[in-house]
């Protein structure tokens, strides 16, 4: 029997649409998930997927900490644990926090599968169709697909190289509060951030923390590149700054490997309970296995140097992006000069359609993002997102090179050069 009949067989109608539930209908593959198919091909050089570079980390010391584990302690690390995460673990997750100027309480940690998960929870807790999430412009896809996934409306408010900023804030608060539509948090990425690669700058942590904090709209801070900053610390925390108002997310994915899926977040005790219990509800608890693999390595290996090693071979690759691009790229366009992080913002003239132009950068062998994948709204035609936290610096230029001259030739095209 084909697999046309089965289906025809079990009753099933072709099209689902009035089966699904409502916030089903919205789920769509990213525009990342459909390009990595292509981006993954060997001969194409992937500018494309934001991967941490595993390469700096030593397999045989991971294959010691994991084999040690089970020896000494497979009954526990194989076995259920509690819903809010293991508490040696969390213990440590505030040292971690620490090296950002957070004083935190293990309490108020919640372990969760990868800080994606976190996102997942707080956007559950708080979201009813319709309920307004500002982010910046652009912001993460990931975290935009989990607010399409709640309903949620999202707003986006103008970032420039500094970060976010304030007064565009105000004007955007003023503007929703006006239409009578709640706003319930903000969403930002203040480090290195996915996919601008800007810094938000410290006195305006300040200034946006006294603006939410006086318009009683939560700070979701989710911060997995803090710790990657090239030549200098990133400026602390916002949640060192406020503990009341700051939902921190926080994650191993890019200090250790993702493969792990630990991520936590740290939360206003008010939170705290209803977040556990929506977490126990999606997982039970989040996997001892990883947690305790991540709990030895950090109790046992230099995770500090560790770091180190990664930021190391980040900043070489950014430092070859950031030069093919000033070689390569033809005269009106411009990008960001990241100080950390994996990411580069590519701002094209506004009459080149980034995704119309991918089919011809795949036929030259590079991958990219196109800029819409990082807005709710259909904004972002003439950007795109560049990474260079994966393919070596040689193959960093060569894609550059490839790039540049697709853009080159389209701005030719269009007289625009
Ligand atoms: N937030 C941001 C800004 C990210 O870039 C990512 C990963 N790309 C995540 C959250 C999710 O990371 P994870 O679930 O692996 O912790």
């Amino acid at each position: 029997m084909s697999i046309e009949q089965k289906r025809f067989h079990t009753g099933l109608p072709e099209n689902l649409t009035d089966r699904f539930a409502n916030r089903a209908l919205g789920m769509k593959a990213s525009e990342i998930r459909s390009l990595f198919a292509v981006a993954s091909r060997p001969d194409i050089v992937s500018l494309a997927g934001g991967m941490p570079n595993l390469t700096a980390l030593p397999m045989e010391v991971m294959a010691e900490v994991v084999n040690k584990l089970i020896q000494d302690n497979g009954a526990e690390a194989l076995q259920y644990g509690s819903g809010q995460g293991h508490p040696k673990l969390r213990e440590q997750i505030c040292d971690v926090m620490a090296l950002e100027g957070i004083s935190a309480h293990p309490d108020d940690v919640i372990v969760t599968t990868g800080s994606q998960q976190a996102l997942d929870l707080i956007t559950r807790i708080f979201i009813d169709p319709g309920d307004v999430i500002l982010v910046e412009a652009p912001s993460y896809v990931g975290a935009l697909g989990t607010f399409k996934q709640y309903q949620a409306q999202v707003v986006h408010v103008e970032m420039d190289q500094n970060g976010l900023i304030p007064q565009a804030l105000r004007n955007a608060i003023s503007q929703i509060k006006k239409s009578g539509r709640k706003i319930k948090f903000i969403y930002l990425i203040p480090n290195y951030q996915n996919p601008a690669g800007v810094l938000l700058s410290a006195d305006r942590r300040t200034e946006i923390l006294e603006i939410c904090h006086s318009e009683q709209i939560f700070v979701v801070e989710d911060n997995p590149y803090g710790l990657l900053g090239f030549d200098r610390p990133s400026p602390n925390a916002m949640r060192a700054e406020d503990s009341e108002n700051v939902i921190y997310l926080g994650t191993f994915s890019k200090t250790i490997a993702p493969g792990f899926r630990v991520g936590w977040a740290l939360v206003p005790q008010s939170l705290k309970e209803k977040l556990v219990i929506a977490s126990e509800s999606s997982i039970l608890c989040p996997s001892n296995f990883s947690q305790l693999s991540i709990s030895s390595y950090l109790s046992d290996q230099p995770w500090r140097a560790q770091i180190a090693s990664f930021t190391k071979l980040y900043k070489v690759r950014k430092d070859a992006m950031l030069e093919s691009l000033e070689k390569y790229f033809p005269k009106g366009t411009s990008w960001t000069k990241p100080e950390g992080g994996f990411y580069v913002w590519i701002t094209l003239p506004p009459e080149i359609d980034t995704n119309a132009l991918m089919p011809k950068a795949i036929v030259a062998k590079v991958a990219y993002v196109p800029g819409t994948a990082f807005y709710a709204d259909g904004f972002g035609t003439w950007s795109m997102r560049l990474s260079y936290c994966y393919p070596t610096p040689e193959r960093i230029k060569e894609g550059v090179k490839s790039l540049g001259a697709v853009i080159t030739e389209e701005m030719e095209r269009r007289q625009l050069i």
